[in-house]
């Protein structure tokens, strides 16, 4: 069976950082993602990123994105495409699809960040053609250049539903509505503020009832809120084709859980993540993660937590001397603070320590090594 030193599952912002980084320090990494693109979510993303300077605000994703792949190549990293991770085992063997059949490898160290899943919602109709994801819309219009439908409907008025529909606006679709469950809108006001002076109308405390049509969508019928209840009588039905969800993203543990993570339930995070310590690792020695599956955030943390994530990996492998690694995940896990700062970033940094607190925990029942 083929030996790695260190195998990364996902080439997202997460999986490359932390390939660049072991790759540095000396070690041998291959990185595998199912996707035939390499950049995760980034390629998608044609806006100009906020934040700070230092994590790339004012750049577009895509541009990030074209910045990580150069520096893997540089690097001499193996970034394997179109092969999809179906399982790995506690002891570090990994079984993946090719186009010559199923392969296996064993790795010395692993890295998962294979990011998180779009959520959905179930009403009446919702699996008529036409309704879909925000995700799903982006990529069609972002990477095919297809428009998804002509009028449509958002439901989930938090970036990604903003950015999204502001993407649409771009592409040439019209926004009929964007609809939020709460009493206001969930991202930020300069997105916000684009697509209100586009005109796009917003309807707050409101949900989608059903999508209606015989064979696609051609209406949806919304509905009022209090409280998260339906009001009955305040239904207004509102012509379109076309339904996206951004109803937010829960994590994707699979591969975690079957090479033996614990999995503990964070609501900050998104849902179920592996348990990790302060430098990334798992229940599982050999494993570490970084990015959305260790909870959903943003790409600039998923960013330095695969580099945080890297830097531990070369260290356990004996690549970087433990002071000098000390230092580094110092500096990262400043610039983590500051991203994680912030009324929705403190949330954010409050749950990664109570998941610390529970590997401390299950450390101390004698479970991890
Ligand atoms: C509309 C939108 C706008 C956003 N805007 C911003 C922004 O302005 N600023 C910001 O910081 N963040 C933004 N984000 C968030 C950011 O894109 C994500 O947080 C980030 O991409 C997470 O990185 P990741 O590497 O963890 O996961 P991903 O980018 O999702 O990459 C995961 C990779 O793993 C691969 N993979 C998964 N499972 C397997 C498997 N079993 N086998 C092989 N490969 C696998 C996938 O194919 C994928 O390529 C935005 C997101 C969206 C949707």
């Amino acid at each position: 069976m083929r030996k790695v030193q260190l195998l990364i599952v996902g080439a997202g912002p997460a999986g490359l950082s932390a390939g660049i980084e072991a790759a540095r320090a000396g070690v041998q990494v291959t990185i595998i993602d199912e996707n035939l693109r390499p950049g995760g979510q980034l390629f998608k993303q044609i806006h100009k990123f906020f934040g700070s300077r230092v994590h790339n605000a004012g750049v577009r994703g895509f541009r990030i994105g074209e910045k990580l792949l150069q520096e893997t190549r540089e690097l001499g990293v193996e970034v394997l495409l179109g092969y999809p991770v179906y399982g790995i085992f506690p002891g570090g063997e990994v079984v993946y699809g090719s186009a010559d059949g199923v392969k296996q490898l064993q790795a010395e160290k692993i890295i998962l960040a294979t990011g998180a899943n779009e959520n959905n919602l179930c009403f009446e109709g919702s699996v008529l053609p036409g309704v879909m994801t925000a995700g799903a819309a982006q990529t069609m219009i972002n990477l095919h250049h297809v428009l998804p439908g002509q009028r449509v409907v958002m439901v989930g008025s938090g970036n990604v539903g903003l950015i999204v529909s502001y993407q649409l606006l771009q592409a040439g679709a019209r926004v009929e509505a964007v609809v939020e469950a709460g009493p206001a809108i969930g991202g930020y006001g300069v997105h916000a503020g684009k697509l209100k002076r586009a005109g796009v109308p917003f309807y707050l405390s409101h949900t989608v009832q059903r999508a209606m049509g015989t064979t696609e969508v051609e209406a949806v019928e919304l509905v009022e809120l209090d409280h998260f209840k339906a009001i009955p009588g305040t239904e207004k039905i509102i012509e379109a084709d076309t339904v996206c969800m951004a109803v937010g993203l829960t994590p994707m543990t699979e591969l975690a859980s079957l090479c033996g993570c614990e999995l503990v339930e964070s609501r900050g995070l998104g849902g179920l993540v592996p348990v990790h310590d302060h430098d990334m690792r798992t229940t599982n020695p050999n494993v570490y993660i970084a990015g959305d599956i260790s909870g959903v955030e943003e790409a600039s943390t998923a960013m330095e937590e695969g580099r945080l994530a890297g830097t531990a990996a070369a260290e356990s492998l004996g690549y970087i001397p433990a002071k000098e690694a000390a230092r580094r995940k110092e500096e990262i896990h400043g610039r983590l603070d500051l991203l994680r700062s912030g009324q929705f970033g403190a949330r954010r940094a409050q749950a990664k320590i109570e998941i610390e607190r529970s590997f401390a925990q299950i450390k101390r029942g004698g479970e991890v090594r």
